[in-house]
């Protein structure tokens, strides 16, 4: 295999730590919290209190101000578990980023610490009922009376959405306008008239809350405005490529571990007197999947070095989000034939993993949406 170059010493260190946390501290209740829907709180404390939440948000703001390769780690360690009910990476590398970016004083300083330690959890809502791949037409507003914003309107799909404790509403500000009537708001669940819905039932992701969430005139104040008014949908566009990668970085991780319980378990499973893995067509399959992971590994790390170097393009950020996202359900689902009938049984890891894998070429941008991006690069 080719040998990654990515990481230094520091990350290896970090690596160990953060297994060891999602073996000890994830993966024992990882069952019980898919039974009951989502994860419980308590461990968001604990990774808050280990470093793990928000690593790359500068120091003042209860960050540990590292380079995004250690979120990397996190999300490999993470993945390579399956640990799907953790909406840590959302919480740590999308809705902190905004804050950051975007947030003024006051926002940075109300949030980030107590999202570094886990004691508020963030979400994004940018889907709504009507409209997903076509964000400019979200029904969402928030109009300005004043000294604040009265927002209306409802958002579905939400990750993290039944715990979180603030969450970024992208809302049309002049519905005159098309993009550039969007604005991003941060809204916490102390705002009278804001209010959640119940938790979505999924074929995977089952310990993640995935929720609705509604607004009836919730007073917004001015100052929880994110960036200026109308800005909201270059800001989104401004954080995608860091987005995509996420999903490509979790699809590798999950198409690395699923080989490998698969080289496992057909080495241990019999059939017709000889391992599973003596069949020409189970060492065949497994030799092409081995292959296109390596493939997708190479290119990934490349994306991660641009992506470190801020060199990272939304056509090619976007190549990766598709390519791999198809890669690991293709690895997953042949792995599940090799699993024969255990494949299909709940207690095995490839079960769940491929179950989870189903969403990952559809959130983020739906794999089309994807193409798109990619062909207006050509
Ligand atoms: C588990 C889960 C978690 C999610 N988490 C979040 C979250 O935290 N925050 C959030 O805001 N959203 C979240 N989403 C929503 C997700 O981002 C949307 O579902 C996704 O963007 C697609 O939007 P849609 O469901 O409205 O599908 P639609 O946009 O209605 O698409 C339907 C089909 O039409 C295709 N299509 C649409 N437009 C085009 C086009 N121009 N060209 C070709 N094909 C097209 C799509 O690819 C798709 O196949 C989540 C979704 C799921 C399932």
């Amino acid at each position: 295999m080719i040998e990654r170059t990515l990481f230094s010493e520091e990350h290896r260190q970090f690596r160990d730590s953060v297994r060891r946390f999602m073996e000890q501290e994830v993966a024992p209740h990882h069952e019980a919290w898919e039974d009951q829907g989502y994860v419980d709180r308590e461990v968001w404390r604990k990774a808050g209190a280990a470093g793990f939440l928000c690593p790359t948000m500068p120091e003042e703001y209860g960050g540990a101000g590292v380079d995004k390769l250690f979120s990397v780690v996190l999300f490999e360690e993470q993945f390579r578990i399956n640990a799907s009910g953790l909406g840590f990476g959302l919480h740590s590398e999308i809705v902190a980023p905004y804050l950051l970016h975007y947030g003024n004083d006051h926002i940075k300083s109300t949030y980030l610490p107590s999202m570094a330690r886990g004691e508020m959890i963030g979400a994004i809502a940018m889907s709504e009922p009507a409209a997903g791949s076509d964000l400019q037409g979200v029904r969402t507003t928030a109009i300005k009376q004043g000294e604040h914003y009265l927002l209306n309107g409802s958002k579905t799909f939400i990750t993290n959405g039944w715990h979180c404790d603030l969450v970024i509403v992208v809302a049309k500000t002049d519905p005159t306008l098309g993009a550039k009537g969007i604005s991003l708001f941060v809204v916490d669940t102390g705002m009278p008239g804001f209010t959640k819905g119940k938790r979505l039932k999924k074929p995977g992701l089952k310990a993640q809350d995935t929720s609705e969430l509604f607004f009836d005139n919730v007073k917004v104040p001015q100052q929880n405005l994110l960036g200026a008014e109308g800005s909201g949908f270059a800001s989104l566009m401004q954080e995608l490529p860091w987005e995509r990668m996420q999903i490509a970085i979790m699809s590798m991780a999950s198409a690395e571990a699923a080989l490998q319980w698969t080289i496992a378990y057909t080495r241990e499973r019999k059939a017709f007197g000889q391992e599973v893995f003596k069949f020409q067509h189970t060492r065949f399959t497994l030799a092409e999947l081995a292959t296109e992971v390596q493939i997708g590994r190479v290119f990934v790390d490349r994306c991660i070095e641009l992506l470190l170097k801020n060199q990272l393009d939304t056509a090619t950020a976007s190549m990766a989000k598709y390519w791999c996202t198809e890669l690991q359900f293709k690895v997953l689902d042949a792995c599940v034939q090799l699993h024969g009938g255990y494949g299909y049984m709940w207690e095995y890891p490839i079960t769940r993993a491929w179950a989870d894998s189903r969403v990952q070429r559809i959130y983020g941008g739906t794999n089309e949406i994807m193409k798109e991006l990619i062909s207006r690069s050509l």
